[in-house]
């Protein structure tokens, strides 16, 4: 039908000639430290951000971009963010303008449609100068979110193992990476760090390295194994053991995982690895003993979501979980090698519930080993005001009512003190 085809085209044009972009929604998140803001976009836009002091602001220009105002000045905000104006600049652009209620640092991207999601136009902030502007705390314990580092095995130039379908091992785990992250994000008390957030190579001990800058406090490397015959499966959780494997297959399993850093051109036969295991530092058994609660707690749940390989949890001596004075694991998801589980892990359902099967042991883990105190921030009653935060902000944080929020803490006014201590209810 020639007649249609032409009317479709006649619509399709000034798509495809790269105008108007739509903002279709505002959402944002915060924590102690960060504040996220995501436009949700109808497609791609090219956008330029900047921050002005004076009021501190970040300034966002779209090209070709609109948006019906009432959408973002009407937007909830938290965290940073007190408010957000939208206006047309330079006639077809569009600028948005975040206010922000101090000073601090931002970066931007856009996000390419996935899962439910179309494109995505993500502002992060950072506030600035934070500690000098803290007060003298009077707590005794250091409250603050912990930090999750997950690492996506492999990556870039080393695929990992490959499947019979021709599945790469360095796609898979990335995929389930990026769920645990998003399931991390969403919950109280934890941050994620990607230590891979896409597909590129990086050396194991900068794997390392990264968690150690980022003060994680534990540590998750994901894996899918693979055996010669195709008839293996299973998920395995792995801790590092110095004293060599607790079995053969361990042993060699190891050999594969560490060979990944040949590839990259980095030889692990260095003597600063021989330096590191033998200069080790004491407090090393206590972390030996707490990689295995956490991988022991991670393994329980991925046993309720599949099979598992090993009823327990081995040991051998992976370079990836080497030196790192955190609780530290190795999860081969499954058997990349075995046609079924290939397909299971290649699927978008199975690997969501992979990732929260991980974060649910993470949470037993923590739940049952870490001192509450010190992580009171998720599982905690108590809550200390940060420069930027807002009583809803923390209110919806912790699931909790305004109302409650107010009475609790005696609050007549939505005005908050930095530094205070609320209690939450
Ligand atoms: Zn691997």
């Amino acid at each position: 039908m020639p007649r249609l085809l032409f009317i479709f085209l006649m619509v399709l044009s000034p798509m495809a000639l790269g105008s108007t972009v739509s903002i279709m929604g505002v959402r944002t998140w915060a924590d102690s430290e960060h504040t996220r803001v995501v436009f949700d976009l109808t497609g791609p836009a090219d956008h330029n951000l900047f921050t002005l002091i004076e009021p501190h602001r970040v300034v966002v220009d779209l090209k070709n971009a609109s948006v019906a105002p009432q959408l973002v000045n009407g937007a909830e905000v938290q965290g940073l963010v007190q408010r957000i104006r939208a206006g047309v600049h330079d006639r077809n652009d569009l600028r948005v303008v975040l206010d922000l209620a101090g000073e601090a640092r931002a970066k931007s991207f856009i996000v390419k449609p996935s899962g439910n999601h179309g494109y995505r136009l993500v502002v992060d902030l950072q506030g600035a100068a934070r500690q000098a502007a803290a007060p003298v705390k009077t707590l005794p314990a250091v409250r603050r979110d912990l930090v999750i580092a997950i690492d996506a095995g492999h990556g870039g130039a080393d695929p990992g193992a490959i499947g019979p379908r021709g599945t790469y091992e360095k796609d898979v785990v990335l995929g389930v990476a990026k769920k645990l992250a998003q399931l991390i994000e969403k919950e109280p008390g934890m941050r994620p760090l990607m230590i891979r957030d896409r597909d590129v190579y990086i050396p194991l001990r900068n794997r390392k390295e990264k968690a150690r800058q980022h003060k994680a406090d534990m540590f998750i490397s994901l894996h899918a194994d693979a055996v010669a015959r195709g008839g293996a499966q299973g998920a395995s959780v792995y801790t590092l053991s110095e004293r060599g494997a607790s079995t053969e297959s361990a042993r060699l399993l190891a050999e594969r995982e560490n060979s990944a850093d040949l590839v990259g051109g980095v030889s692990l036969n260095d003597k600063d690895d021989l330096v590191a295991s033998v200069l080790l530092d004491l407090s090393r058994a206590a972390t030996v003993e707490s990689s295995l609660q956490l991988a022991d707690a991670i393994l329980r749940r991925l046993g309720g979501v599949g099979k598992l390989h090993k009823p327990r949890v081995e040991q051998a001596g992976f370079v990836v979980l080497k030196s790192l004075d955190v609780p530290s694991v190795l999860v081969e998801l499954a058997f990349i090698s075995n046609p079924t589980e290939e397909r299971r892990l290649q699927n978008d359902a199975h690997q969501w519930r992979l990732a929260r099967a991980i974060l649910a042991g993470v949470r037993d883990y923590r739940d049952q080993y870490l001192p509450q105190p010190r992580y009171a921030v998720g599982g905690g009653r108590e809550y200390t005001v940060k420069p930027g935060d807002t009583l809803v902000g923390i209110a919806r944080r912790y699931e909790v009512s305004l109302d409650s929020l107010r009475n609790a803490n005696g609050l007549n006014s939505d005005l908050l003190p930095v530094g205070r201590t609320l209690l939450i209810p």
